[in-house]
């Protein structure tokens, strides 16, 4: 492998598509960020008693509706009541029926209910199902409104959305699949905390929900997108024989690049996941091992995330860098200079890894990316590295509480964290309060690491900083 392509490899995964998964339609960022941000600050601006019913009606599906009383919670900007919509609908399934509760609100505004009687346990629904009614008037205020259904653990901080899109009038019956969800950024969901039903506005808005019910699913699900399903999107023409899978203990492998040398990457992969486990110990197993996509050609590749993501009603822009990881799903493609062990193969299995092992679901931010990055150099030494080190201590490097700020970095400031994750796991010091980390990056909801520096090693970024130039520039001497 010569000098660019590494260097190349390592610079993978520009995270153009994150943003805009997180924010829904891209072209609106600014707005969905100030609605995320108000939505976070998790105002409770009244507790209303409201109905209570929950009903059987057929095996295994549980029924909401607001006849009377559940708890409902209703965040700032945002005004709940009930009436009952003029209109039926004609359904063989669960049908809105008598009173319905009407949200009023601004951009951020919203509610969410306790949704515990809807589903013991989430794992075993395969999709929840609402009526949305809208009035004539709204619609000629508002004619396409965006807003978020959220399903969220106790703390409604981790939690999995969708967006939709609404622009009915009357009556709209919606049947969502939970597979299909976004997970929050921060601490990761889990299917069996989750206890609220929400929806929060995107647009100013005033919509009416009724009867929100579970459609049980046939097998139990995960918090991770199925295999199968994503063969299917990944190679939606393409003949089956075509494509190749190999499931081991630490991963799934599936290709239609011919010369992949399926057993020899998966043994690879296999050995960067002990790797893992040695390099950081109190790292959980995974009870099925991380997802890996190898496409025959680029074209492929960069359809594949962006796929995803309209599935996930989102959009993602086609990926430019070597390999992406969406969810927890990795891929990248074949090229048959770098062969069956590309370092980007590393690189994505290693996020992939770290989302079913970590109790985090953030993407693209220090942690990830310098672990990626660390674990990849470990496999794939760069011979430019020393240099690259050394100069970015003369010149460039990033102030730490900038870099680990839980935000996004940018591939040019891979190295820096890629070494601050070297220093962290080599200096016995920093090694030994990592667990205790992870812990609290995942309690604080957010990879932000300047909270953690004093109550676990009594520093601070300044310390830091002077830690890590001595420990790089030990590393990283001209003569090694
Ligand atoms: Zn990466």
């Amino acid at each position: 492998m010569d000098q660019n392509d590494s260097h190349d490899e390592f610079h993978d995964n520009a995270a153009t598509g994150i943003p805009s998964i997180a924010n829904g339609r891209s072209k609106r960022d600014s707005k969905h960020f100030k609605a995320r941000k108000l939505f976070r600050r998790g105002m409770v601006a009244g507790i209303l008693l409201v109905a209570s019913l929950a009903t059987p009606v057929a095996f295994g599906q549980q029924l909401l509706t607001f006849e009377g009383s559940v708890q409902v919670s209703v965040r700032a900007l945002s005004q709940l009541d009930f009436w009952k919509p003029e209109g039926s609908v004609s359904d063989s399934g669960p049908k809105p029926e008598g009173r319905a509760v009407r949200l009023r609100g601004e951009i951020g505004g919203g509610f969410a209910v306790n949704a515990t009687s809807l589903a013991m346990d989430w794992r075993q629904v395969e999709s929840i199902g609402l009526w949305l009614h809208r009035s004539a008037e709204e619609a000629k205020e508002h004619p396409t409104v965006e807003l978020v259904l959220r399903l969220s653990e106790e703390d409604q901080k981790a939690s999995f959305w969708r967006r939709l899109e609404v622009s009915h009038v009357g009556w709209q019956k919606l049947v969502l699949p939970l597979e299909w969800f976004v997970w929050s950024d921060g601490r990761m969901p889990r299917w069996e905390k989750v206890k609220f039903v929400g929806v929060q506005l995107r647009d100013p808005a005033t919509v009416t929900l009724d009867t929100v019910w579970t459609e049980p699913s046939a097998q139990p699900r995960d918090e991770f997108l199925a295999t199968e399903s994503l063969t299917k999107l990944a190679f939606p023409k393409l003949d089956s024989s075509n494509i190749r899978t190999l499931e081991t203990r630490d991963v799934q492998l599936v290709t239609n690049a011919k010369s992949l040398e399926l057993e020899r990457l998966a043994t690879h992969l296999g050995t960067v996941a002990q790797r893992l486990h040695r390099e950081l110990p109190f790292l959980s197993k995974p009870s099925r091992g991380a997802v890996l996509f190898v496409f025959q050609e680029r074209a492929e590749y960069q359809r594949f995330a962006p796929r995803i993501a309209r599935q996930l009603n989102s959009r993602l822009d086609p990926p430019e860098a070597g390999g992406y990881t969406l969810q927890g799903i990795s891929s990248s493609w074949w090229d048959e200079k770098q062969g069956s062990l590309r370092p980007v193969y590393t690189h994505e299995f290693v996020h992939g890894y770290l989302s079913r092992t970590l109790p985090l679901s953030t993407t693209g931010d220090w942690l990830q990316e310098g672990l990626a990055a660390h674990i990849q150099l470990e496999f794939h030494p760069q011979e430019n590295l020393s240099q690259l080190v050394r100069d970015g201590l003369k010149s460039s490097s990033t102030p730490f509480a900038e870099l680990c700020s839980g935000r996004p970095i940018h591939t040019s400031r891979y190295w820096q964290a890629a070494t601050l994750w070297r220093m962290l796991i080599n200096e016995p010091r920093y090694q030994a309060k990592l667990k205790d980390l992870v812990e609290r990056l995942a309690a604080a909801n957010s990879t932000d690491l300047g909270p953690h520096l004093e109550p676990l090693w009594g520093t601070n970024f300044d310390k830091l900083t002077s830690d890590w130039r001595a420990f790089c520039e030990m590393q990283f001497r001209r003569d090694e």
